[in-house]
């Protein structure tokens, strides 16, 4: 038997126990010519001391031991003279009798504890060596842990877990897809899915009315910080269902993963934006409702004061900062280059202070006087010390997000955005379409599945850009602290409802049919009313470990480049496996 116990688990109950432990050796150090030694493995750390006057064979392998070395020890749990109080093994250590070198081990790129000296990218090279330390322990125990209570609560609410096909077929609409050349059928190729959105609503079809799955998806996209070409959903989907059903089913996995894993309670019923209140307000359709500082109009207060650039504006809207109004100059004019940045996009910032003492100071006094200030003040619903800062443009909702990043920004500088605060709650009734001015087509919001409400499928049926506009979906989102952790929607089971949608998306009839006729054809045999959602996993878990890095929560990710730098992927393969799947490789690349 190589251990009798794990490093994580003896305790002072346990003294005057013959223990054996297996693990890495951590660190090890002498002290007046005893040997202490940090034995680690997945569990904890446990102390080993070889006493000064042990046997030498056992000093000079006590002494012999570099970090890492895999050990197997014998011994007797001893009560420490100097407790850890940190260490859940602090007050026992093994008095060691016999060490076993089990393997050896080179020195270690970096110190792996649970503050390591080591860079991100040594550490992603050796990512099982930066695997072995707490944090992501920790990380990893809690992603398995939260699957198990999905598990859990989905079987008990009857749903089956099935798994669908990973070689599929490319039908790229929102992301692009991971191609894979087919050998068998030259020059032809599968896709990696970017959901098995197809493949659950067949299932339907089928009479599965209750899936889902723990999945994996690929979406070739620019990866921005934290995003991963390849991510796990918690995919799942129902029939016979309308979106009330849907959002109770997962509001309660929501509630019971909260307080199996964290033991936060949530509110119940969660609360519910729509998504035209959560761009008015927050400017965002995945609020951080943590905090207020929400979004207000001030467009007929603002105007007409012969100022131009709010004169012309179609929309004017502000936020107010409570007690920045004592803001310096030099603070104001680094908020401005702030919102200039590219990835605000903002021409400006207007700012109105409103002092304590009921006077203004604002950087458009050459415009407005105090009463003039007033006015836009009391519609910006401000207070005495705060800072009104104003956006304006043509385009209302461009001119919202950039006051919801404002927002988001100035709510993390003062301390708002506490991540062990969880705000959750439902966005619905999205837009069914989205129009794109560049390619002067709609987009679909969610995606093509998505139904349209029945109540508006008037104007679902009109050619008009601004009756199609008007279609909203019962698509919903699950966001959390300014995270969407999920969405879904009631989906379209009717196969003309579904042509008509691939219209209105400017799919022709013909690349509708070579795309998706597999699931218009299915429609045509008793497709059940259905609909359903996904969550992203890897967030889900990195949220409730109070981490905004989904790396952290994945064993072996990849880079910003969409590299795994351990393994080196992606790499190029041979001439001959090319000549195999009939690719040649242009000589320009
Ligand atoms: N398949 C969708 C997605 O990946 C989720 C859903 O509608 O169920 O976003």
């Amino acid at each position: 038997m190589y251990r009798t116990h794990t490093c994580g688990e003896l305790r002072i109950q346990d003294k005057g126990r013959k223990v054996t432990l297996a693990g890495w050796v951590q660190k090890s150090r002498r002290l007046g010519g005893m040997t202490f030694i940090d034995l680690r493995d997945r569990y904890g750390i446990t102390q080993l001391v070889v006493e000064a006057d042990a046997p030498a064979l056992l000093v000079e392998t006590a002494t012999s031991l570099g970090r890492e070395f895999v050990i197997q020890i014998e011994g007797e749990v001893v009560e420490r003279q100097s407790k850890n109080p940190k260490m859940p093994t602090g007050d026992i250590e093994i008095k060691t009798d016999k060490i076993n070198i089990l393997n050896k081990s080179i020195t270690p790129p970096f110190t792996i504890e649970d503050e390591s000296d080591g860079g991100e990218d040594i550490r992603a090279k050796y990512r099982y060596l930066d695997l072995r330390r707490g944090p992501l322990k920790k990380a990893l125990t809690l992603r398995h842990k939260v699957a198990h209570e999905v598990r859990n609560y989905l079987d008990a609410k009857g749903f089956l877990e099935i798994e669908t096909p990973y070689l599929i077929k490319s039908t790229p609409e929102g992301a692009r897809d991971f191609v894979v050349p087919s050998r068998m059928n030259p020059g032809q190729f599968y896709a990696l899915p970017q959901s098995p959105q197809t493949f659950k609503q067949l299932l339907m079809v089928a009479g599965y009315d209750r899936y889902f799955q723990i999945v994996r998806c690929f979406r070739d996209e620019d990866l921005r910080a934290d995003r991963q070409p390849e991510f796990t959903q918690i995919d799942c989907e129902m029939s016979f269902v309308e979106q009330e059903d849907v959002l109770n089913t997962f509001e309660g996995m929501m509630r019971t993963l909260f307080k199996n894993v964290l033991d936060v309670d949530i509110p119940n019923p969660l609360p519910r934006m729509s998504w035209y209140d959560a761009m008015d307000r927050y400017g965002s359709d995945k609020p951080d409702v943590r905090f207020g500082m929400t979004i207000h109009e001030i467009t007929s207060a603002a105007k007409g004061k012969g100022f131009g650039v709010l004169d012309g504006a179609a929309y004017i809207g502000a936020i107010c900062v409570p007690g920045a109004a004592e803001y310096t100059r030099k603070q104001i004019d680094e908020l401005t280059e702030w919102v200039k940045r590219p990835q605000v996009g903002a021409k400006g910032l207007i700012y109105i202070k409103v002092n304590e003492d009921g006077t203004y100071k604002s950087s458009i006094d050459k415009f407005y006087g105090p009463e003039d200030l007033e006015k836009i003040a009391s519609a910006a619903e401000a207070s005495k010390g705060d800072l009104i800062l104003i956006m304006s443009g043509d385009n209302i909702r461009k001119v919202q997000t950039m006051l919801g990043v404002l927002r988001i920004e100035m709510g993390g500088r003062l301390g708002l955005r506490d991540p062990k605060v969880f705000a959750p709650l439902w966005i619905v009734d999205f837009p069914l379409l989205e129009w794109d001015d560049e390619t002067q087509r709609f987009y679909a919001m969610h995606h093509p599945f998505t139904a349209p409400k029945p109540e508006h499928e008037k104007w679902f049926y009109s050619n008009k850009k601004e009756d199609l506009e008007r279609v909203c979906a019962n698509a919903y989102d699950f966001v959390l602290n300014g995270t969407e952790l999920g969405g879904g929607s009631i989906r379209i089971h009717n196969a003309d409802v579904q042509k008509r949608m691939f219209e209105v998306l400017g799919i022709g009839a013909e690349e509708a049919e070579y795309k998706f006729g597999f699931i218009i054809n299915a429609f045509k045999f008793g497709a059940p009313p259905h609909g359903g959602l996904a969550f992203g996993f890897d967030r889900v878990c990195s949220l409730f470990g109070g981490s905004d890095s989904i790396r952290d929560y994945i064993a072996f990710p990849k880079n910003n480049q969409g590299r795994d730098v351990m393994i080196d992927s992606p790499s190029q393969i041979d001439r001959e496996q090319l000549d195999e799947l009939r690719i040649d490789i242009r000589a320009d690349e």
